[in-house]
């Protein structure tokens, strides 16, 4: 006869803590967000626009292990999305302008809203992945 009791997933309670300060979430987040580093907060968490540092120089924390990936431009995708959405339907409801004109004013507002979101977008992804746990092994790193 089967056993039909569902199982119950557990997390794994007994797990060392990570050698690298291990902040609150929203604080591992916000710090992301601002680009430094989600674990101590004291170094930039970029090398680049969007290339990630490898590690952490003041704690040590494995940034480059993190598989933050294309979270970044998702979210950041998802935000402009609704925004220029939001923008355009505002603009037919309310004023009616020739196309050439909301053209004018959509597609510079996507261009500018993206390139200023992916960093924080990516970094608080970081953040959030880092403070959970959510690793690369060290051979796929
Ligand atoms: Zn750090």
């Amino acid at each position: 006869m089967p056993d039909d009791t569902p199982v119950r997933w557990q997390p794994k309670r007994n797990q060392p803590p990570p050698p690298w300060p291990s902040p609150p979430l929203l604080i591992a987040v916000a710090r992301g967000f601002r680009g430094r580093c989600p674990a101590c907060g004291r170094t930039p968490l970029f090398r680049g626009f969007l290339r990630i540092a490898p590690a952490c120089p003041a704690c040590g924390a494995p940034l480059g292990r993190v598989p933050v990936d294309d979270s970044g431009p998702v979210f950041t995708i998802f935000i402009v999305g609704v925004v220029v959405v939001a923008v355009l339907l505002l603009m037919e409801l309310t004023m009616r302008l020739p196309l050439i004109v909301e053209t004018a004013i959509l597609i510079p507002l996507t261009v500018v809203l993206a390139l200023l979101l992916l960093r924080p977008m990516k970094g608080a992804a970081l953040g959030l992945m880092l403070r959970l746990g959510i690793l690369r092994s060290e051979d796929e790193a």
